[in-house]
């Protein structure tokens, strides 16, 4: 079984203009730094994932939500706030975002896939039940969790969120469900002013990890493997979700984290590992924010790497 790497080419049909952070060149940049490994390139096979149906995203959202997205869209764009973006492409680009995430759960609960990564934009851990916010516009990481529950009849998820942004979104889609656990490593206090370590969820079912910046990368590491233990004391997952946002490292121009590459690598393999012990190492990994596009480019490889259990 090999790892799988997803993505679409309609996800680069959200145009939000080169002025944004979160423009088309973060996602362009992956396939080029995937051609310069050639050990990398063929080990992991390429695939482009699907769209998810109105129906698929209604799983995790709010359909009247879903309808205005697709509507804006069909109308030639809008604004859902003053970060967010819809562009006539981002209908067809949101759904291909989340259908890749859909696509990859199908694969790795199927025995297709060992693990994998979905390149997609727009982001998701902002999206709201019924709403979008902060560049993302739904739920890719949520919904995977949910719609790997709802339609593939796993047991316990596990989320684990180490974009440099408090996943506010995933959490408020999936901290109903006592089944899907939710470990959310943050900058503190940073946008979006959610995530405090006493907000646990109606359920208990959230971790979230708040952090000061420019801290040694190592005390990162730690408080995040410290929190996923604890996540998983009595709790054993089926399926683990990685939002991976690569703004978590050193010189993003949206957070003051410190991580390198190498960290990257390491966050990786502390969940592939633990993975392997819980559930023949099924991890399905999506990315986030990360808006040094070289930079992000980059860690997609060290973290593909790590997935594929290569050095
Ligand atoms: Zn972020």
């Amino acid at each position: 079984m090999t790892v799988a790497f997803l993505s679409h080419s309609d996800c680069g049909r959200h145009d939000t203009g080169w002025s944004h952070p979160e423009h088309v060149g973060r996602l362009r940049a992956i396939p080029r730094a995937l051609r310069e490994d050639y050990e990398l390139f063929t080990t992991i096979e390429h695939l482009e994932g699907r769209h998810a149906t109105a129906d698929e995203l209604a799983i995790a959202h709010d359909p009247g939500y879903v309808a205005l997205v697709r509507d804006t869209a069909r109308a030639g764009g809008g604004r859902l706030d003053a970060d967010t973006v819809i562009s006539d492409g981002s209908w067809d680009a949101a759904t291909a975002g989340a259908g890749c995430v859909l696509d990859a759960v199908d694969r790795v609960l199927d025995g297709r896939s060992s693990r994998a990564f979905c390149a997609v934009r727009p982001p998701g851990h902002h999206a709201l039940v019924d709403a979008g916010m902060g560049f993302c516009l739904f739920g890719n990481v949520a919904l995977g969790a949910m719609y790997a529950r709802a339609r593939h009849g796993v047991e316990r998820v596990l989320i684990v969120d180490w974009d440099v942004h408090h996943g506010n979104g995933t959490q408020a889609i999936v901290e109903h469900e006592r089944a899907i656990h939710f470990v959310s490593m943050h900058q503190w206090p940073w946008y979006p002013g959610t995530g405090a370590a006493d907000d646990r969820g109606p359920h208990d079912s959230v971790w979230n990890v708040p952090m000061p910046a420019y801290l040694p990368p190592a005390q990162y590491l730690r408080a995040l493997e410290r929190a996923v233990d604890d996540a998983t004391r009595d709790f054993t997952p089926d399926l683990v979700l990685v939002s991976a946002g690569f703004d978590c490292l050193a010189g993003d121009p949206l957070g003051g984290f410190t991580l390198e590459l190498e960290h990257v690598h390491a966050m990786t393999r502390a969940i592939v590992e633990r993975a392997n012990t819980w559930c023949g190492g099924r991890v399905v990994s999506a990315l986030e924010g990360g808006y040094a596009p070289d930079r992000v480019a980059a860690a997609s490889m060290v973290h593909l790497r790590a997935l594929a259990d290569l050095g």
